[in-house]
């Protein structure tokens, strides 16, 4: 399960919050310290620990709080309402172009799982009535095309190639055209990730950006790493204004970290979630239900 050392740690704290009945100032500042240092260990970015500790802090500590007949409950639910607005608050949609086809664009570093979220949304998105297009534009990636196309075949939906001697801006415009002429509703273009941000990836994206001119450029990152998943997406976002995040691997992610602070660190919203290798295993972020999850 996600989440599993910090849900456990949270519930504990909580616990024995809510055995004490009534509460002191003290009880609530040394629950928040657990809690304070439990996010610390599941690995989310410290200045957004300490806003989010200071915030829950100035609402908890109030007397209508301690003199309440339940003041551990309510100092539960402010920790879960303020976790669900730092993880975006509600759930953020993936955009439609009135103007079809809306175009998505897949970025990322190679290995954060590009590939396969680019097939999950395409299935996702058929599922849901629509026609998409799946465009291989990761051209260095030695069988990052073939994988797109087995995926492809597998799901059941068109993948447009040019092989690999093309290059991606020119394999993007020609499957923009593609999916017009063939009544595709989405296009969702797989572009080359690289082991490291440099100028030359950056360099690419512009140009694809430029030339098709996305409606979505979502960042796919692997919850695992951490807060260098974090780093990563604030890089990305600087150069190219992301539209949202995919979080992958979150079902292997045992800390946490990244789905709480990619938000508040970058401004952008996580929109998916990755949960395992298969093709269904893509959902919806409902930062609400996250929250819910970490409390239990
Ligand atoms: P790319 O280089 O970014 O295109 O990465 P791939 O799509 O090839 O994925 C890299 C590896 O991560 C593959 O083995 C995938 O099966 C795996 N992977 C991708 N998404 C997930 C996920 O949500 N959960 C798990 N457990 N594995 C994933």
């Amino acid at each position: 399960m996600a989440f599993e050392s910090l849900a456990n740690r949270l519930q504990k704290v909580f616990s024995k919050l809510r055995g004490k009945g009534k509460l002191t100032e003290d009880d609530v500042s040394e629950a928040l310290r657990e809690v304070r240092l439990a996010l610390l260990e599941a690995d989310v970015n410290f200045k957004v620990v300490k806003e989010f500790i200071a915030k829950v802090k100035e609402r908890a500590i109030g007397q209508e709080v301690l003199q309440s007949f339940t003041p551990a409950m309510i100092v539960v639910d402010i920790v879960n309402k303020e976790l669900t607005e730092l993880m975006g608050g509600s759930q953020s949609k993936l955009a439609r172009s009135n103007r079809p086809p809306t175009v998505i664009l897949m970025v990322g570093l190679q290995g954060a799982g590009k590939t396969t979220a680019s097939a999950k949304l395409a299935r996702m998105l058929l599922q849901q009535n629509h026609r998409p297009l799946l465009a291989a534009g990761d051209i260095y990636r030695p069988a990052a095309i073939k994988q797109l196309q087995v995926l492809g075949e597998q799901i059941k939906v068109p993948v447009f190639t040019m092989g690999d001697q093309v290059s991606p801006v020119e394999i993007a415009k020609n499957a923009l055209q593609h999916a017009k002429d063939h009544g595709n509703d989405y296009l969702i273009v797989d572009t080359a990730g690289r082991l490291h941000i440099d100028e030359s990836l950056m360099d690419e994206l512009k140009q694809i950006t430029e030339a098709v001119k996305p409606d979505e450029i979502l960042l796919v990152v692997d919850a695992m790493t951490g807060q260098e998943s974090v780093n990563v997406a604030e890089s990305f976002h600087k150069q190219l204004t992301l539209s949202g995040v995919i979080l992958t691997k979150l079902d292997s992610d045992t800390r946490g970290g990244a789905a709480i602070s990619v938000k508040a660190v970058t401004g952008c919203p996580i929109k998916f979630v990755g949960m395992g290798e298969k093709m269904e295993a893509l959902e919806p972020f409902h930062p609400e239900r996250m929250a819910s999850r970490i409390l239990g």
